[in-house]
């Protein structure tokens, strides 16, 4: 059984190799920021309400993901485990998410893809996303560091956390994460 939190900064490959590990596993990819975009594009009122934060790289606020996240591990596909990228992102997330896997009896472990920032930008300012201008390149790192690099901390404390050197070709990334 594996339940699985991506940490790691954006454009370190969360989102490919979460897909990659989760098929493989057959268990739910969820991806907080998929799920956003997919209610940006349909103009959901959760759509509506994130849009401008996403689009200048900063975090949506908490109360619009909880109930969110809550919902989806409570989905009958997320019974046998999922892979979670780009949740938690901050420490009061971090805290949500240990008291409902309290609630619901579950433990989780930590990949930590590790990723030097100038790979990164080379990376997101290549990949050219609507959200990947320079400007919310900076302020998604600057969050980044500010706010979801202390969940490392929090999880080495609490459960397994893992560094996987996420700046090596895609495969071998995979090969480790599967190790
Ligand atoms: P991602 O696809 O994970 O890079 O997320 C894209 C954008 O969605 C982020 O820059 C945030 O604006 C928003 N987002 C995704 N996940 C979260 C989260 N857990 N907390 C707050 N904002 C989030």
């Amino acid at each position: 059984m594996a339940r699985l939190i991506f940490l790691g900064p954006p454009g370190a490959g969360k989102g490919t190799q979460a897909k990659v590990l989760a098929e493989l596993l057959a268990i739910p990819h969820i991806s907080t920021g998929e799920i956003l975009r997919s209610a940006v594009a349909k103009a959901t009122p959760l759509g509506q309400k994130a849009k401008d934060y996403m689009e200048k790289g900063e975090l949506v606020p908490d109360e619009l993901l909880l109930d969110l996240v809550r919902d989806r591990l409570n989905q009958p596909d997320a019974h046998n485990g999922w892979i979670l990228d780009g949740f938690p992102r901050n420490v009061s997330q971090a805290s949500f998410l240990d008291s409902l896997l309290q609630e619901m009896n579950q433990t989780c472990e930590c990949v930590n893809l590790e990723v030097p920032d100038e790979v990164l930008v080379a990376r997101l300012l290549g990949r050219g996303r609507s959200d990947d201008t320079p400007e919310a390149i900076r302020t998604r790192l600057d969050i980044y560091h500010k706010e979801t690099a202390p969940l490392i901390g929090f999880y080495r404390e609490r459960s397994t956390l893992r560094a996987i050197n996420g700046d090596r070709p895609l495969e071998e990334v995979t090969e480790s994460l599967k190790r």
